[in-house]
């Protein structure tokens, strides 16, 4: 059986990106027939998330898949987290935000943080499911890699040798990143539901 969703996003690469972390026999994905304007206004990535998926089924009546991701940092609890995209205010670039958290986080001795994504694939009111991921890791003192984005390059996972960022870890990335284990979850699942309707 296959699960067809349409994506809760304006971005197109986005989508591409889900197919290649879905086996799509199971999951498929396709880019929005155009992007609907969402106020992400919920307190938590599960919130945003779902309001996503309303915001894009009211307009096409068709299963929605929404994410929702940030970086959660434990020195700054109430400055990323949700707001990681809006850090340090408007017109800010990537390099700028990741910048100007090694500056905030300069001479703090807890460098604890972790990438959060949530999924919600929607179905319509009555059935939607939320899936999550997690990396662990810390916050660097310097800015390094050419992979990724936004807090790639001041990201350093937990659990490796060396003190490489995501940003210089793409294949690394591809497997472990928030959003490739939250897909997972989301896989089984969708697997496991299937050959039981089966
Ligand atoms: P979005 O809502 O998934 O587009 O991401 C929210 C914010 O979290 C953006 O500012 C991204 O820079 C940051 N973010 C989410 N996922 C990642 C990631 O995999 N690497 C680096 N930054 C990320």
């Amino acid at each position: 059986m296959n699960n067809h969703f349409i994506l809760a996003s304006g971005n197109s690469h986005k989508a591409e990106e889900f197919n290649e972390l879905f086996d799509t026999s199971i999951l498929q994905v396709e880019s929005a027939p155009e992007k609907v304007d969402v106020v992400e206004d919920g307190s938590t990535f599960s919130e945003n998330a779902l309001k996503k998926c309303l915001g894009y089924y009211k307009k096409f009546k068709q299963p929605v898949l929404a994410d929702d991701s940030g970086l959660v940092v434990g020195a700054l609890p109430d400055e990323l987290g949700i707001y990681s995209a809006r850090f340090g205010g408007e017109g800010l670039s990537d390099k700028d935000r990741a910048e100007l958290l090694l500056k905030k986080m300069d001479g703090i001795k807890n460098r604890e943080a972790y990438f959060l994504c949530v999924l919600c694939f929607y179905f319509g009111e009555d059935e939607y499911y939320f899936f999550e991921g997690r990396v662990h890791g810390s916050i660097g003192t310097e800015y390094r890699g050419e992979h990724g984005f936004g807090y790639d390059p001041v990201f350093i996972p937990d659990g490796l040798e060396g003190k490489a960022t995501l940003a210089e870890l793409p294949d690394w990335k591809k497997d472990n990143s928030h959003r490739a284990k939250a897909s997972k979850h989301a896989q089984t699942f969708f697997r496991e539901r299937d050959c039981q309707k089966a």
